[in-house]
Order: structure tokens, then sequence, then C-alpha cells
């Protein structure tokens, strides 16, 4: 029996590794993850009640459309609920957009190094990826337009983008907007926007009523904390929504996923909170990074990619027997990690630990 021949030479996704993994594997006690850009304060003990609550109701299919919730986010980000649409995570919402939209041929632009379920999907469908390479870091949005042709059919805007952490401004994804012809999507995926309060981020919203041909992809696994419950949703023109909702699968989100982020958007208090340590966070790191010598990308989500100046795999191994788990693998960036940004603790452990690794890799020559 023969699989489909485009997806014969698909990755299986490797995630971040496990800590219990790591745990046993070197016989460490303790052990940080700052390796899936997770929220280290965990999610707002709203949502926890809610998921308790939500037990009794376990043995009832979820509400496949999400109403409540759906409603919930129409009203806070000025939009119709016909143009919100749920995914078990917004990994599904990319899924679905593919599954959707994308026939054999057709053409995808995304930047060379960007988040991977992108061209995952596209390759599933059968399309074709064309990569434009980014520049410093950050999305070339002049180099994408004049990559755009007859074929193409999405554009694929990462902002911030993950794994550097740079963004493209307001004014930047409104002049690519203005040029690219109307029948191409744009997706921009603003997974971490929730961390960004620099007046130069694009607001999507604001964008997306003047552009119908704007996705945009949002996320309650990062700053909400709720990476395990599967939820994110994207917003739409409510045509292409409903497009999108004619390939969900019934079911898609559970009710503890759905009940704790409508609980979470009731917490503003602790979205503050993280916004706060995190914006710490990374001045600490970056300040720590310069006594050290390393350069790094501008970091504008919760995680920052900073050049070791070695192979990122030795580093990320040396890190990982010091019970540091950081991301490495970034096919353009054979010489930087990815670290998320943790709790104040955590971020002094991963500089101790990168210094004394740092300094043990340059003593062995
Ligand atoms: C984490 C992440 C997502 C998806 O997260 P879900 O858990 O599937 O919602 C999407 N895009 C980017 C850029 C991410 O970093």
């Amino acid at each position: 029996m023969q699989p489909k021949p485009n997806i014969v030479h698909l990755p299986v996704y490797q995630p971040g590794k496990p800590i219990e993994e790591v745990k046993r594997e070197l016989g460490l006690t303790e052990v940080i993850k700052l390796a899936s850009n997770e929220n280290p304060f965990g999610c707002s003990p709203k949502a926890v009640e809610a998921i308790k609550r939500e037990v009794e109701n376990v043995s009832i299919y979820p509400d496949g459309a999400a109403v409540e919730l759906t409603e919930a986010l129409a009203k806070r980000h000025g939009v119709n609920p016909d143009q919100i649409i749920f995914g078990a995570g917004s990994d599904e919402v990319i899924l679905m957009i593919a599954r959707a939209f994308l026939l054999p041929g057709d053409e995808n632009i995304t930047a060379d190094q960007t988040f991977p379920q992108y061209r995952h999907n596209i390759e599933i469908e059968n399309g074709v990826v064309i990569e434009v390479p980014l520049v410093q870091g950050t999305h070339d949005l002049k180099g994408m337009l004049d990559k755009v042709g007859p074929k193409t059919k999405i554009v694929w805007i990462c902002n911030p983008n993950n794994p550097t952490g740079t963004i493209v401004t307001h004014d930047e994804v409104e002049w690519f907007l203005s040029k690219v012809p109307s029948s191409v999507m744009v997706v921009l995926d603003e997974a971490y926007c929730e961390y960004i309060d620099d007046p130069s981020f694009p607001d999507g919203l604001a964008l997306l009523r003047k552009y119908p041909n704007l996705v945009l992809l949002r996320t309650f696994s990062k700053i909400y904390g709720l990476a395990s419950l599967r939820i994110g949703y994207g917003i739409g023109r409510a045509e292409l929504i409903r497009s999108i909702n004619q390939v969900r699968e019934p079911f898609n989100t559970s009710r503890f996923g759905q009940a704790a982020a409508l609980a979470s958007l009731q917490d503003n208090e602790f979205i503050e909170r993280c916004r706060k340590a995190n914006k710490e966070g990374i001045s600490f790191l970056q300040g720590e990074f310069d006594r050290l010598g390393l350069s790094y990308f501008p970091a504008y989500g919760n995680f920052i990619m900073v050049d070791v100046k070695r192979p990122a795999g030795e580093v990320f191994d040396a890190l990982l027997r010091k019970g540091v788990i950081v991301r490495a693998g970034h096919k353009h960036y054979p010489t930087s990690v990815r670290i998320t940004v943790g709790s104040a603790e955590q971020n002094a452990k991963v500089i101790a630990a990168l210094e004394a690794v740092l300094q043990e890799l340059a003593a062995r020559v």
C-alpha cells in the first residue's frame, strides 16, 4: 500500500525534548525546558477553575462551533462572529486553510526560515513553496512581493517570525497588502501578538477592515498558557472563514480548551503580568548576551535567537547535559539557538549554563 508520493519525504514532527525524558536519560533531578515558547507562569487560575468545572461534562461532545467563545472574541476584536474560526491550535487553522484553498501546483510564498507548519501543510496538499530569504532575520516583504505571480495562492507571514523573533511593521505590511493582488490570500500569523506593545507592530484587525484577502492567526497556546488544550483561531472575511469552516472536523476543539480560553479572556491581570515579566526577561537576557559578547536578533515574542558562535547542535547537547533544553537545528542559522524567555530564575539558570558551556567548549579546542 502506497501513501501519497508527496508525503513520503515529510519529517515526523520533532518536538522540543520532554522534561521527563531528559531527566531519565541524563540522571538529572532538575531540568528546565525553554524550547517550545510555552508560558513559564502556566495559565490563569480562572482557566484552571473553568477546566475543573468542565470535568463533569466530559462524556458530552463539545460545541463544535464554539459559539460562546466565538461571541466573546468577536466582541473583543470588534468583528462579527462569522469572521472567526477555531482550530485545535492555530496549527490546525493552518492545516484547514491549506486543505480548503490549495490545489496541486498552487504557489505559496514563505520566508526561508520560519514556522515549519506552513511548508508541511502546503506539501501535503501538493502545493509549491517559494522561499524568500530573511534579511537580518526579518521577512523581506519586497522580495516576497517580487515572487508573486499568476500561480500565487497564499503568502504566509509569521509576525513575529518564529524562530528569529523579528517583526515587520504595520506600515510594511500595509504597503505589502496594497501591492499584492486581492486574489492572493495573505496569512498573518500573530501567535505572539499579545506580548507586544511596540507601536510599530501591525494592527492586524485594522488591516483586516481594509484588505479582504487577509487572514489573521491567533492562539491560546502562548501568552494564555493553554498549549496542551489545543485551541487557536483565525480571523478573516466571513466568506473566506466559511470556506475554512467547510473542511473543519465537527468537534475539532475540546470543552476544556473552549472553557479555559473563555475564562482566560476574563483575566487581563494575568496577561499583563506575563507581558511585563517577559519584557524584563528579554532585557535581562539581552544584557547577559551583550556581556558574553553574543549577538542576537531583536526579540518581540517570548523567545530570543542568539548566535552562540559554535555549531548549535554542540551547544544544545552541552546545555542538555546541564539540564537546560533549548531549540537548535535552524537550517539557515547553524550557530544560533532559540531560547524561550522563562521566569527570572530560569533565565538566570540558562545564562549560567550557557556561560559555562561556552567556556568548556572553548577550552576543549
Ligand atoms: C506556537 C505557534 C503556533 C501554533 O501554536 P498552536 O499551539 O497550534 O496554536 C503558530 N504559529 C507560530 C508562529 C507559533 O510559534
